[in-house]
């Protein structure tokens, strides 16, 4: 966690800023070591401080000893922030411009003398999350496994006349029992044609025999997030879903197979893409063929053809490549990926060399 915050000192002394506020909750999480929310935290190379209110400061001031003073916010949170500002002469103070809410800005802003300045920033602490640290994939892979074994766990409950929203009730209670804080976002059980909604919200609707179910979920280990998709399917699946899943699946494993530092991102995203645009799916397939993932479900880099880099070790990603027919069925197949010292390993499974 020093470590983390060394660095971070050492990139805003790069972007020429004195100090930098954090809102992000995954931001703040991420410097801290520990879950934040409903905090702010004021990084300078003269102090660290931490602002947050009565209900949680009692809890995290043995969290923060010897590397950041906490604030108890009574009164304008703003205000306070912007005085500490001024206590420690900062005069270029940078935020990120993607999570301070524009009424925030204006209420700092407004605090602020002649000579501060608020300065918007982009993706500062989101460049240094992209690579994780042993501690952060120790948790990752204690998500996944757990993840792992929700779905084994509720392949008794896939069987005509359940309901989705009842298979993604046992997967619920599955992931508590077994460690999670919860999910990490809305689990996603879509069978026969709703699968073919990328995002489907798990309702009432009954599987009916000979249907395939698609299960998407992740869950929260104190703060990291798994995020895993399988499909599930009888032997007397058509023909027709056993081929797209055939095609899904040899897709995922052409661009997992290349997988390593210093490759481009975007031709991970192609490598899947054109096999599946060979067999002649190519507009089946909408999204990026993945993200990555740690303190939040959806972070960077995400893999498509937009996102410019190479990949580098410790980055752990997705990869799901995937083909949805409107009206019939929807194949994700979803694995998280580490991108190791020479290649990568893909944490739900296998290994790759
Ligand atoms: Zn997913
Ligand atoms: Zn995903």
């Amino acid at each position: 966690m020093r470590a983390r915050l060394q660095k971070f000192l050492k990139r805003l002394k790069q972007e020429n800023l004195d100090g930098f506020i954090v809102s992000s909750p995954a931001n703040i999480s991420y410097l801290s070591g520990f879950t934040s929310c409903d905090a702010y935290l004021l990084a300078a190379k003269k102090e660290i401080v931490y602002f947050t209110d009565s209900r949680y400061a009692q809890e995290v001031k043995p969290k923060l000893k010897r590397w950041a003073s906490l604030k108890k916010i009574n009164g304008s949170v703003f205000e306070i922030i912007a005085n500490t500002c001024r206590d420690l002469q900062l005069r270029r103070i940078g935020f990120e411009g993607r999570h301070m809410a524009y009424a925030e800005y204006r209420k700092i802003k407004g605090y602020l003398r002649p000579g501060e300045y608020l300065i918007p920033t982009h993706s500062l602490i989101e460049s240094l999350r992209q690579v994780k640290d042993a501690g952060e994939i120790e948790k990752i892979r204690e998500a996944l496994k757990i993840t792992g074994l929700a779905l084994q766990f509720v392949r008794s409950f896939i069987k005509p006349g359940t309901k989705e929203l009842e298979v993604a009730a046992e997967l619920e209670r599955f992931i508590r029992y077994n460690g999670a804080i919860g999910a990490a976002f809305d689990i996603i059980v879509a069978s026969g044609p709703n699968s073919a909604y990328p995002h489907h919200r798990p309702g009432q609707k009954k599987i009916r025999e000979g249907e395939l179910v698609l299960i998407d979920i992740g869950v929260d280990y104190f703060g990291y997030k798994s995020d895993l998709t399988r499909v599930f399917f009888s032997d007397k699946i058509k023909d027709l879903t056993r081929r797209i899943y055939d095609i899904v699946l040899e897709a995922q494993r052409k661009a997992i197979t290349k997988i390593r530092p210093g490759e481009e991102i975007a031709r991970i995203d192609a490598l899947a893409r054109n096999y599946i645009a060979d067999k002649g799916y190519a507009k089946f397939f909408g999204h990026s063929l993945g993200h990555g993932v740690g303190l939040e479900t959806h972070e960077a880099p995400s893999i498509s053809a937009n996102f410019g880099g190479v990949l580098l070790p410790g980055m752990v990603f997705t990869v799901e490549p995937a083909v949805y027919l409107t009206g019939k069925f929807g194949i994700r197949i979803e694995d998280m990926i580490l991108v190791t010292k020479k290649g990568c390993e893909v944490l739900s499974g296998f290994v790759h060399k």
